[in-house]
């Protein structure tokens, strides 16, 4: 009997690696890697999940193997790729294989689902007998291996399919509808012995008359594109002149049908990008390339031709951004210039939506995916090229296990199928950027903006100044001025409230000064349970102070505002203004965020007043101005990275203005007017930025001039936390060369939640080929203590520590 290899799903650090399994004859030529099994675990009768990851004639293995007791899947439901990639993702992670494998799947083929055959060839004789009649089969356990062996060798021959159908899951929605059973001539009658005042109603049964092919058409439908209102429906239905129906809507995420877009003629700098790119294309290089392009340079565009580049050489293409810029705006530009053939993934989508698009990809009907961070393992063969766009964004990496970051899974993936990875942006990571120095990825810049179009006019507005403290409210009169300019000129205007870090640090409204730990060079925090401020590297705290340790002045303080706030001092000061404001509270629904964004570009607002969230990838012609509330949050957050974040935030925000005919202009407030993030990104100066960023780097000790390790301990009692956490220490101490940097344990930024205590370790390295083992061995030791409530996370470069 031959025997299979399986990843069983019980996470724990003794079970990650394969498990053998005898494939009973039965089942000979149905089990095949990528396909879930169930199979028998440990002493008792229990049953439990299996990934196959390889099938051999023999075992070496000395005492009795125990078989396979079902297969889950009739087919692979990963492909050999995935699961070469699951063996180095849970490697450099720390994380259990099991959990790769499932992170790779849709989210519904890890709940309850059932699988149900459809037939594809109804003549043949095998389907009848496997159907016995009926229009499909649901796959149980119940089945026996005859049927089972059938219905694998019906789908490998293509005359049946598979599907997936969750439970408790509608397939379909069911939406209200309107139609007749009237004819034309019906119609006419019955609007003929109409009032001629029956305005809606003449205008409902017009619709009738002319529509009647398309009937039923849903009641929203009617509402909001054609303007007939429910109650006219109504006393249409009333008078039988049309019927309410329910159908039902299917699946489709992408709400509107873009126009068709074609290739754009190329400037200059986006020819020479194109044209390096394909050529990587075509001679099939894994090379990667940094795309360092000012915003409104076109990368949009040279991202649409390379991708058409892939598609014309028959292979695919994967197109990474990050989820908040996943709006329609963007996936119209895609699905514009390549149509049906492309996928999009989005948080947006429900599990059912999800899973279809993730079917159209594995049964090769789409040549394009499109989506965010976990995109990055969509079923894709033969790819041509990988685009990650806005690569610095924090969200390509995962915070939960397994701690990846889609950067680098698309690198890996990029060796795998020999293709070319473009990694773009108007602000590059330091990393990436420090790569392309070292002539690791390959740097293309892109300086210029579509028709030379100026850069927008950006003024730095010092809240420190009399006439700005004086102000009551968060508006200084730059920013008001402006704001009334705007408006006068019937054009549109953002407002950025920076919302990151907010109110945990201490900031002097006299000076600008910020509390900084003595030895990181990062913010102190303040913790509100030991009423101290600390620092989440060392571990460093003193008190709070009362008056500014720079000026002297009793002005230093916690210091935010809401969004909320914010929207009502622009109703007093604009009542005429109509105002939007996008924040988590107002896009908490599904598609609201998307909605906002379409009455903006509409002009139905003057003001779009946001989060984070409104910085990045709008092309809104009409905004010519854009205002910064507060620069300084960000820039004061507990984090080495706190200074490209500012950088990388303002030049993105301050890229919405004046993206059409029109000048933009920028206000940016601060507290901090001289400080180089913000003196650059008022610039969009990314290369000056980049070389003072990195020298501070290097006197520091941080990235991209150390690698680095964050370990976290978590506990519910606080001593024990702390003991295991100097434990850990110790462990790497006698591992790690003296040129290792080890700071902590120091409690992490909300020290306790769910009522475990949590302490930090952070290692800084620039060559230590122990670590990694070591770390294993930690993990593993650990994982005995598991049971006494201790947990233990590694993350290899974190993109925050907190
Ligand atoms: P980026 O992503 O670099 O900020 P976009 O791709 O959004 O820039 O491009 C900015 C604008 O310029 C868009 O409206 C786009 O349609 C337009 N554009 C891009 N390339 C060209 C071109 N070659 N000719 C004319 N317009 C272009
Ligand atoms: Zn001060
Ligand atoms: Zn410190």
């Amino acid at each position: 009997m031959a025997v299979a290899e399986i990843i069983v799903d019980v996470p724990t650090m003794q079970t990650n690696r394969p498990f053998e399994y005898l494939i009973p004859d039965s089942l000979s030529d149905v089990v095949v890697p990528g396909m879930r099994v169930e199979v028998p675990f440990g002493r008792g009768k229990r049953k439990i999940q299996g990934f196959v990851m390889q099938v051999k004639a023999t075992s070496d293995f000395q005492g009795k193997l125990k078989p396979i007791s079902r297969v889950i899947d009739l087919k692979p439901v990963l492909s050999d790729e995935m699961l070469q990639l699951s063996y180095w993702l849970a490697d450099r992670t720390y994380s259990f294989q099991i959990s790769c494998l499932q992170t790779m799947l849709p989210s519904v083929m890890r709940a309850k689902y059932k699988q149900y055959v459809i037939p594809l060839d109804n003549e043949d004789t095998e389907v009848q007998t496997l159907l016995d009649g009926k229009e499909t089969l649901e796959i149980t356990n119940q089945l026996d291996d005859a049927t089972i062996r059938l219905i694998n060798k019906l789908r490998q021959n293509n005359k049946i399919d598979i599907q997936y159908v969750v439970e408790n899951q509608a397939l379909q929605i069911k939406r209200q509808a309107v139609t007749t059973n009237l004819n034309v001539i019906q119609l006419h009658e019955a609007k003929s012995k109409l009032r001629a005042n029956a305005k809606s109603q003449i205008k409902l049964l017009d619709f009738l008359a002319h529509h009647l092919e398309e009937l039923p058409v849903e009641l929203n439908v009617l509402q909001k594109e054609f303007g007939i209102s429910r109650s006219a429906i109504k006393t249409a239905e009333k008078n039988q002149l049309l019927q309410i129906t329910e159908v039902t809507k299917l699946r489709k995420p992408v709400g509107i049908d873009p126009e068709k877009t074609t290739k754009l003629k190329l400037t200059e700098e986006q020819r020479v990008a194109v044209s390096e790119i394909s050529d990587a294309i075509q001679s099939e290089t894994p090379q990667t390339f940094l795309v360092e392009g000012v915003t409104g340079s076109g990368k949009t565009e040279v991202y649409l031709q390379t991708i058409e580049k892939a598609l014309q050489q028959d292979k695919t293409a994967l197109m990474l951004v990050p989820e908040i810029s996943l709006t329609p705006q963007m996936v119209n530009r895609v699905v514009g210039r390549f149509g049906n053939q492309v996928a999009v993934l989005h948080s947006g989508l429900s599990s059912g939506e999800r899973y279809d698009e993730w079917t159209r990809i594995e049964n090769h009907d789409v040549k394009v995916v499109v989506g965010a961070r976990s995109a990055v393992f969509a079923p894709l063969n033969k790819i041509g090229l990988i685009i990650i766009d806005e690569e610095h964004e924090a969200s390509y990496k995962q915070d939960d296990n397994p701690r990846y970051n889609a950067r680098d899974v698309a690198l890996w993936r990029a060796q795998m199928n020999h293709c070319p990875v473009v990694l773009g942006s108007a602000t590059p990571s330091l990393e990436s950027r420090a790569r392309a120095e070292k002539g690791v990825y390959r740097l293309i810049r892109m300086k210029k903006r579509i028709n030379n179009q100026n850069l927008p006019h950006v003024q730095i507005v010092d809240m420190r100044d009399a006439e700005n403290s004086a102000t009551k409210g968060d508006f200084s009169p730059a920013l008001k001025e402006g704001l009334q300019t705007t408006l006068q000129r019937h054009e549109q205007a953002i407002v950025l409230l920076n919302r990151r870090g907010y109110s945990s640090f201490m900031m002097c409204r006299e000076c600008g000064f910020v509390l900084k730990c003595p030895n990181c060079d990062v913010s102190l925090t303040y913790h509100k349970d030991l009423g101290k401020m600390k620092c989440h590297y060392c571990g460093h705290e003193e008190p709070v102070p009362r008056v500014c340790p720079n000026c002297k002045s009793k002005k230093i303080g916690f210091y935010g505002t809401g969004t909320q706030n914010i929207e009502q001092q622009l109703n007093t000061l604009f009542p005429e203004a109509r105002v939007l404001r996008m924040d988590v509270d107002t896009t908490r629904r599904k598609g609201s965020h998307a909605k906002i964004l379409q009455k903006f570009g509409q002009h139905q607002a003057d003001i779009l007043l946001g989060t984070q969230m409104i910085a990045k990838g709008l092309d809104f012609p009409d905004v010519t101005l854009v205002g910064v509330i507060n620069a300084d949050t960000t820039l004061s957050l507990a984090d080495f990275r706190a200074s490209e974040r500012t950088f990388q935030l303002l030049t993105q925000v301050s890229g919405r203005a004046g993206r059409a005919d029109k000048t933009g202009h920028v206000v940016i407030q601060t507290f901090n007017p001289d400080h180089y993030a913000i003196k650059d990104a008022a610039k969009q100066d990314y290369e000056t930025f980049f070389k003072q960023e990195m020298y501070i780097r290097h006197q520091a000790n941080y990235t991209p001039y150390y690698f680095t390790t964050l370990i976290s301990v978590a506990n519910k009692d606080e001593g024990q936390t702390l003991k295991q956490s100097y434990w850990l220490k110790k462990q790497l101490e006698t591992s790690l060369s003296k040129d290792a940097i080890l700071l902590g344990p120091s409690p992490t930024m909300i020290s306790r939640k769910q009522n475990k205590y949590y302490y930090q370790i952070i290692v800084k390295y620039k060559h230590e080929p122990q670590l990694h083992q070591k770390l294993l061995e930690i993990l593993n030791e650990t994982q005995a203590d598991a049971k006494k409530g201790f947990t233990i996370a590694i993350d290899n470069e974190p993109q925050h520590i907190d």
